[in-house]
């Protein structure tokens, strides 16, 4: 974000397998390519990131975008109050345009689409084409400062430039923010919500880092970089999504900080969130709860007892790479969402399997995959056959629940 050059390494998580790269069942005897992840720490802005990146076209190549947001339980409900704030705050009228970067089927579209134009743009042709079936015009393509001078001179230019969820994939954040200037009216908002480096220290959250995510952000460094580019962040929440995700609205009119984001900046100069000391703290905490994970699932192992996985998540997988938990500790996956079953975990090949067939072979825990999910889990399951034959689910971030 700032050009800087020299970093200092937060956490080397060793090698891992692309997450997203689900295995098919006719490429089980193939062996799959494992890369280093290691996050480092820019020396001048701050800027938490991984150096060696892999781009997104090998990130995604032979792999079918397998996640669709509608499949998401409870998406629906988060970006209901989401879509209803941008439609009160920032769009005046019908003809008001907005544009969704990352739009995926256009979940948050879809509820925006009553009150203004609405245009999705996303370079994962499957999930374009379910938005398009909908009834979401939706781009197959990566946003780029070009794609933005064409959307400008066929839709004109945009009220509101969202980016959920996406931001932390783009190697080129200079060419983002070049294109997202382009194409916003002169009193539009660009907003952002992404993941929140704050989060990730409070929780010891590292379910997050994976190849795919190229930077983990802070207020902070938000603040500078838009800067650079006469943007201003004017307003900044934190959603309970992802365990914390950061929620940003930048402007070219200047205007005034708003006082969350004020409280925001605060927390964040008194945490020193954006200090060195702070990454080594944070990767400490990292190992110690690996560690403490890896001798939960042992305890349960040696008890004779089975697990399965809940949801193949991506951000489940680096838990459990580092805490060097595979196939001899979990009997399957099961999924909800149909993309993802009959398919195979990259390097453990552990199988994904749907709920009807789960129900057959209930385990005596399920490790939650994706943790920010948690607590609606185990609610939704609070009924389910799983909990009536005394079944148990491990959390396996922060201090390690079993629930
Ligand atoms: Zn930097």
């Amino acid at each position: 974000m700032c050009d800087g050059r020299t970093f200092d390494t937060v956490a080397d998580l060793g090698k891992h397998p692309l997450v997203n790269s689900l295995v098919a069942k006719k490429d089980l005897a193939k062996k799959d390519p494992v890369f280093p992840l290691v996050v480092k720490q820019c020396r001048k802005c701050g800027l938490v990131q991984l150096v060696d990146i892999i781009h997104a076209e090998e990130i995604y190549k032979n792999v079918d975008y397998l996640y669709f947001s509608s499949d998401m339980p409870g998406l629906d409900k988060y970006f209901a109050p989401y879509a209803q704030d941008v439609k009160d705050r920032f769009i005046q009228n019908p003809s008001d345009l907005v544009v969704e970067i990352g739009s995926n089927d256009g979940i948050l579209l879809n509820l925006l689409k009553d009150g203004a134009r609405v245009l999705g743009v996303d370079p994962a042709t499957n999930v374009a084409l379910r938005a398009l079936k909908r009834g979401i015009p939706t781009v197959p393509l990566f946003f780029s400062e070009r794609l933005a001078g064409q959307i400008r001179n066929e839709w004109g230019q945009a009220k509101a430039v969202i980016g959920n969820n996406c931001i932390a994939h783009l190697n080129d954040l200079h060419d983002l923010i070049r294109g997202v200037d382009l194409l916003l009216a002169a009193d539009g908002v660009f907003i952002i919500e992404c993941n929140y480096w704050g989060g990730m220290v409070k929780n010891t959250n590292y379910s997050l880092i994976y190849h795919d995510h190229y930077s983990f952000f802070s207020v902070k460094v938000w603040r500078q970089f838009a800067a650079r580019y006469g943007l201003t962040v004017f307003d900044a929440v934190v959603t309970p999504a992802q365990g914390g995700s950061l929620r940003m609205f930048l402007c070219k009119d200047g205007r005034p900080a708003t006082d969350r984001l004020q409280a925001l900046i605060k927390e964040e100069a008194d945490t020193r969130l954006n200090a060195f000391a702070t990454s080594v703290r944070y990767n400490r905490n990292v190992q110690a709860s690996a560690k403490k994970l890896r001798k939960v699932v042992d305890g349960i192992k040696k008890a004779g007892k089975s697990i399965a996985g809940y949801g193949a998540a991506a951000k489940g997988f680096t838990i459990l790479t580092c805490s060097k938990i595979g196939a001899k500790h979990i009997d399957y996956f099961v999924d909800d969402s149909p993309a993802k079953q009959g398919w195979y975990t990259p390097v453990d090949h552990i199988p994904i399997i749907s709920r009807a067939e789960a129900e057959k072979r209930l385990p005596d825990y399920f490790i939650i995959l994706a943790p920010n999910y948690a607590d609606g889990i185990i609610a939704k399951e609070a009924d389910s056959l799983f909990r009536k034959q005394g079944g148990k689910f491990i959390v396996p971030v922060g201090s390690i629940d079993i629930r």
